[in-house]
């Protein structure tokens, strides 16, 4: 005796209009009809504990099947099963009503939402009229003296009901395959979706005679029962071919919301590398998507692991993610926990948290400049490193150059090379006068700076070649000139038209004698603002146009050269200024081309002629 009946839902034919607009995510049928095999079996489980179920659990796994020919894909479970009004109730009424509000909801937002949306909706049972035409429901229940019930749907509004003789406990749902759906009929298809959204649910999943998950993964676990090994395998599996984290966190909370996952610190290097590998979002161990922009804050995406919380809404679009208070949390929480694991590491093992630096420097500088609460943890164990390797924190290095670098006006001024290689004539210099350099040359360190003179009080930046080692910081200290004014302006003036050359700007200063004669210079905000044009930053900076390069040129008042050009007769003094601006070009690295090879010609011409 078959009962037919037809579907009380509002929208009369949800089926095409749900097939046309989940279209790319098609697959995920498999997942949401696993995972209700899972819960249907976790729900027995449970029943058993209380015992509410008295009979024999027995072998629970959940079995998927193919059938190439008879055109079905079978999902079979030994959960609790469902009588015929219980099919009636959570199928009928639940799953498509389900279904319709979520057509109900899509048909009111915007394009852009609604492409939001897909994907992110658990469309549940009614997901399998995706890929079959028709789909039956054989289930028996686990309660005594019921009888099996047997449920045919083509995904209308149309179904049939009556009994079977089903031997066994449990639900087997029957997806008798579309015709434009045959790719889900190839076993590799299956299993490549099976390895991605059902590898650690906690039920045994079978296919093709063998377990395809893990039902315990270790996040699931507590840190105590886990060792450093468990968690270096587990990242291997995730990411096969990446090399070993450097550490990582173990997330676990259940107030005010529930969070379970471990996040690994990758090796990154000195770029912003294409992140490859990336965070996986789980609810309740069935994965849901790898794009979790919204759950983690952006900084952080340059982690790699696992989230798993029955708390992240997934069904909702995307701004209204942003907006949830439980996803804003959840933010928050994982940007606290990185902080205490870096402060941690930091503490606990100082050595080895400089020998991390080179990978984390750029995630924790990140960071700092895109989350001001990060930044306020972080700076305490952001670490500078000066040329000689030395590692600081912020406030060790404000102390060690305390006494040496502060200007006349209260300032401390950190000097920096972006290049102590190319620089090195300046790091010398500096070094000389006894001032420390630190390194500040990785992508972030410009933006870094700057974060850094608007935190800390009473400091500027300045990069070693921005001025004359004498006036890098400048402490009133009035320099001694041998040379007279009238010399000096002499001077000036031969320099300026041997270099005749308008973006070089010629000043006569009384610098140390062991100062090199020229010395060329990029005054630091100049440079600074050429960086920002050439980074396309600071928007208003167009309207300059490109700026024009402006150089200033130190003549050593009290080098030996300036007296011997200012004694040479004629073409001969010309000769000995160019020669010296040369050297000057050659120490900042700017001397090229013509120039350069006018260069060696006239220092070979020199070396003739004495
Ligand atoms: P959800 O899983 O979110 O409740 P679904 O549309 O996936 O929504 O399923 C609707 C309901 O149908 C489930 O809540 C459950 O009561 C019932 N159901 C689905 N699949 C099974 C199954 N394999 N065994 C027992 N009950 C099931
Ligand atoms: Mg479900």
């Amino acid at each position: 005796m078959q009962e037919k009946g037809s579907i009380s839902i509002h929208t009369e034919n949800i089926f095409p209009i749900i097939k046309k607009f989940l279209y790319s995510d098609h697959e995920i049928f498999l997942r949401e009809l696993v995972s209700n095999a899972v819960d249907a079996t976790q729900k027995l489980r449970s029943l058993a504990q209380l015992g509410e179920f008295k009979g024999e659990l027995g072998e629970l796994k959940v079995k998927v099947s193919v059938d190439k020919d008879a055109r079905t894909i079978t999902i079979a479970d030994r959960g609790l099963g469902m009588t015929a009004e219980e099919i009636k109730k959570y199928i009928n009424q639940i799953a498509f009503s389900g279904a319709s509000e979520f057509v109900e909801k899509y048909k009111e937002q915007d394009a852009a939402t609604k492409d939001q949306i897909i994907g992110k909706f658990g469309m549940g049972f009614y997901s399998a009229f995706m890929v079959a035409d028709n789909v039956e429901i054989f289930s028996r229940s686990y309660q005594e003296g019921t009888k099996g019930a047997h449920w045919t749907c083509d995904g209308s509004t149309e179904f049939t009901l009556d009994t079977t003789d089903k031997a066994d406990r449990g639900t087997d749902i029957v997806l008798h395959v579309a015709a434009d759906s045959d790719e889900f009929l190839e076993p590799a298809r299956l299993r490549t979706i099976l390895n991605k959204y059902c590898k650690f649910l906690p039920i045994e999943i079978e296919f093709e005679g063998e377990v395809i998950n893990q039902t315990a993964p270790i996040w699931t676990k507590q840190p105590a029962e886990l060792t450093d090994e468990d968690y270096v395998k587990f990242y291997q599996e995730l990411y096969p071919f990446s090399e070993p984290p450097l550490f990582w966190i173990h997330l676990n909370v259940d107030y005010p919301f529930n969070l379970t996952g471990i996040l690994y610190f990758p090796k990154v290097k000195d770029e912003l590398q294409f992140q490859r590998n990336k965070i996986q979002l789980y609810s309740r161990q069935v994965f849901i998507t790898d794009e979790v922009k919204d759950v983690v804050p952006e900084f952080l995406m340059l982690l790699h692991g696992v989230i798993d919380s029955p708390d992240i809404p997934l069904n909702v679009s995307r701004s209204f993610l942003q907006a949830d208070a439980a996803v804003k949390k959840i933010n928050t929480y994982i940007t606290k926990k990185v902080g205490d694991k870096l402060a941690e590491l930091y503490r606990k093992d100082r050595a080895g948290y400089e020998e991390k630096w080179s990978d984390i420097g750029l995630f924790v500088k990140y960071g700092m400049l895109s989350d001001d609460k990060f930044y306020e943890k972080a700076k305490d164990f952001v670490l500078v490193q000066n040329v000689a390797g030395k590692f600081f924190t912020l406030p060790e290095y404000q102390e060690f150059v305390q006494a040496n670098q502060k200007s006349k006006d209260e300032q401390t001024v950190i000097l920096y090379t972006t290049d102590a290689e190319a620089q090195h004539a300046f790091v010398q210099a500096a070094q000389d006068r006894g001032y420390d350099v630190l390194n500040l040359n990785g992508p972030l360190d410009s933006h870094f700076i700057g974060q850094l003179e608007q935190k800390l009080e009473k400091t500027t930046f300045k990069r070693v070649d921005a001025e004359t080692a004498s006036k890098l910081i400048d402490k009133d200290e009035a320099a001694e000139s041998v040379l007279s004014d009238d010399d000096k302006t002499r001077l000036q003036e031969l320099f300026t038209k041997a270099i005749s050359n308008e973006q070089m700007h010629v000043l006569v200063e009384a610098l140390s004698p062991q100062d090199a004669p020229v010395i060329i210079t990029l005054p630091e905000f100049m440079r600074r603002m050429k960086d920002m044009q050439r980074t396309g930053g600071g928007g208003g900076m167009q309207m300059f146009g490109s700026l024009p390069d402006s150089y200033t040129v130190s003549i050593n008042a009290n080098h030996p050269v300036a007296q011997r050009v200012l004694n040479a007769e004629g073409e001969a003094g010309a000769q000995l200024a160019r020669q010296a601006f040369d050297l000057g070009l050659l120490a900042q690295g700017m001397l090229k081309g013509e120039a350069l090879t006018a260069f060696v010609k006239r220092s070979a011409d020199l070396l003739a002629a004495e």
